[in-house]
């Protein structure tokens, strides 16, 4: 990574001045995912923004599960994000759930009652959305607003007790139905939800709303900066209230429940910034499971996906996920990013640190007549053209190789300086050859070009600075390996796939290229290399060893991407 300084954006600047003004002396972030799906790109900016601000300034970054929702989470996807956030080159302080905090966010309650701040309101979910009224007309009342605090602690107590059934019943906060602020209007804080959960079982039957947990989850971990995306900002009344109401740093009927989980709480700000958003991507969980479940991709961690999974076998580097989110910056305008500026930092990272070798993956067989049948060498090639300490490896030449079958051309158009009938070119690494025979199959397609060698421009001979116009890779035949190859594109074709105009919707949008399979030849130094080892396949790409199907008797190779920037020129057509 880059060691140039972090640039600076609206929240670091507010972590600068607090810890300039003493209003903390560390700081505390979290990252809180609901383990309800996979971690997508965008997903990525918070991780970078919460572990990278914690990571700069000394404090610490907990990963927090918001697991409120027991009946949509699942234990697999808490595993997957745990290794996706490590992958992303991240360690939490904390693991924490929202789940551990139950019997802290229960007491909470039951101040906020005791205090005339809460009730238990018996309207049907229909009745209280009737009751809250609209963006231009106040809400009314519950007629259970005015429950006494001995009948509200009673009929909690039964809530959780289990007496009521499910939406029967909801604690609701005491703020005001008149609010111009909808969140205000007596949000439920909890509700009867009589399912089991992946982490407290059958313990409870009632269940905290995602803003009462987490307002709690926050201040009783000591969150100092609670980063979240602009949907919250409407939110952030409600945060406030909460904190205004329940000084958990200073609630003795918590203190056991705090000291017992290790806790020091203290009062945390909610700051808000503008979501990640990528063209040629729909990020949204119910589209992405869509894709899986349709069969429209080969599953979560699909090469062409934009979860973390996926971007990983794909090939791309956490080094630049993080370069590119922190490019990007951290601002409240909502704005949708270049894909292939996350493309262009990958092949940034990657040109200066994958070794290079050569693989054809479109082959045509090149013969040269003038070398033995059993001529065999081994040419010395350096593994990077511009770092000498990665080495040199030695690659087997013979009389017969594979070139690129769109090397060659029989009828070449103008400009097209690579191998014609009669033309010449050179052999990367070897010397210049010129094209004697084309040998054609009964089909009349090429199956054979023959050529002969000019000895004179081989490695110390007088000729081999001679220039010819084009240089092309090579494999020899004989020593090559053929290695299933996934070339893959983008998944959509157009910019804005989410866009449904015309009755078309994003699966109309998918790119029909966006993987094509090939028998690749490799040069023999390609065998037995590790999953997920990178190279650049000299002249075609980046490409990766795929983390899930390579074997050293089974190779298996993602493109991760093109040496150039494809789709600037085709305009993303
Ligand atoms: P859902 O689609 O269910 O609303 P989500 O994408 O908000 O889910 P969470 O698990 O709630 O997923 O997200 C965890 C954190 O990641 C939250 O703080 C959320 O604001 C943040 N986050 C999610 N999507 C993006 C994005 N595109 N850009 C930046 N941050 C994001
Ligand atoms: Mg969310």
């Amino acid at each position: 990574m880059s060691l140039s300084p972090t640039p600076n954006h609206f929240i670091r600047q507010i972590v600068l001045d607090d810890l300039a003004s003493g209003k903390h002396r560390a700081i505390a972030t979290r990252f809180p995912p609901e383990p309800n799906g996979y971690l997508h790109i965008g997903h990525a900016k918070s991780i970078c923004l919460n572990f990278g601000l914690a990571a700069e300034f000394d404090g610490r970054c907990n990963l927090r599960f918001d697991d409120t929702n027991p009946a949509k989470e699942d234990p697999e996807y808490v595993e997957a994000i745990k290794q996706d956030v490590h992958w992303l080159g991240f360690q939490w302080a904390e693991l924490r759930h929202a789940s551990d905090y139950f019997e802290l966010i229960h007491r909470c309650a039951l101040r906020l009652i005791r205090d005339g701040l809460a009730y238990v309101c018996d309207l049907s979910a229909e009745q209280v959305r009737d009751y809250r009224g609209t963006l231009t007309e106040p809400g009314r009342n519950s007629p259970f607003r005015d429950r006494s605090v001995a009948e509200n602690l009673d009929l909690f107590a039964r809530m959780r007790a289990g007496e009521f059934a499910d939406g029967s019943r909801t604690l609701r906060a005491k703020i005001d139905m008149g609010s111009g602020n909808i969140n205000l209007r007596d949000p439920a804080l909890y509700r009867i939800r009589k399912v089991e959960h992946q982490n407290t079982g059958d313990a409870w039957c009632i269940y905290p709303m995602y803003d009462f947990a987490h307002v709690v989850s926050d201040a009783v971990e000591g969150i100092t900066h609670s980063l979240c995306t602009l949907e919250f900002e409407d939110h952030r009344p409600l945060y406030d209230w909460c904190l205004d109401h329940l000084p958990v740093w200073d609630m003795p009927e918590l203190k056991d429940e705090l000291d017992r989980l290790g806790l020091a709480p203290g009062r945390p700000r909610q700051i808000e910034f503008s979501r990640l958003n990528l063209d040629f991507l729909v990020m949204s969980k119910r589209k992405l499971l869509a894709l899986v479940n349709d069969g429209l991709v080969a599953g979560w961690d699909d090469p062409r996906m934009p979860t973390l999974r996926g971007i990983r076998r794909r090939g791309f580097t956490p080094e630049a996920i993080r370069g590119f989110i922190r490019n990007a910056g951290v601002t409240k305008q909502e704005s949708v990013l270049e894909l292939s500026l996350l493309e262009n930092e990958v092949r940034n990272d990657l040109d200066a640190r994958a070794e290079r070798r050569m693989a054809v993956i479109d082959p045509l067989k090149l013969v040269i007549r003038n070398l033995a049948e059993s001529h065999e060498e081994l040419l010395t090639m350096a593994n990077h053209p511009k770092d000498e300490s990665r080495g040199t490896r030695a690659v087997a030449f013979s009389r017969e190789l594979w070139i690129e079958r769109e090397d060659f051309m029989e009828v070449p158009p103008k400009g097209y300086h690579r191998l014609v009938p009669g033309g010449e070119v050179r052999l990367r690494g070897v010397g210049i050859v010129r094209c004697e025979a084309v040998i054609k199959d009964a089909s009349g397609e090429v199956s054979e070009v023959h050529c002969t060698l000019d000895e004179t421009t081989r490695h110390g001979m007088p000729g081999a600075d001679r220039k010819v116009k084009g240089t092309i890779h090579w494999v020899s035949a004989k020593h090559a390996i053929a290695a299933e190859t996934r070339l893959y594109d983008r998944l959509f074709s157009v910019a804005d796939p989410d866009d449904d105009q015309d009755g078309l919707t994003y699966r109309d949008h998918l790119n029909p290229a966006s993987v094509r399979v090939v028998t690749a030849q490799l040069e023999a130094s390609l065998a037995n290399v590790a999953a997920e080892t990178r190279f650049q396949f000299e002249r075609l790409g980046y490409f990766v060893a795929d983390r899930v199907d390579h074997r050293a008797d089974r190779p298996v190779f993602n493109r991760i991407c093109t040496l150039r920037d494809s789709w600037a020129k085709a305009g993303g057509k």
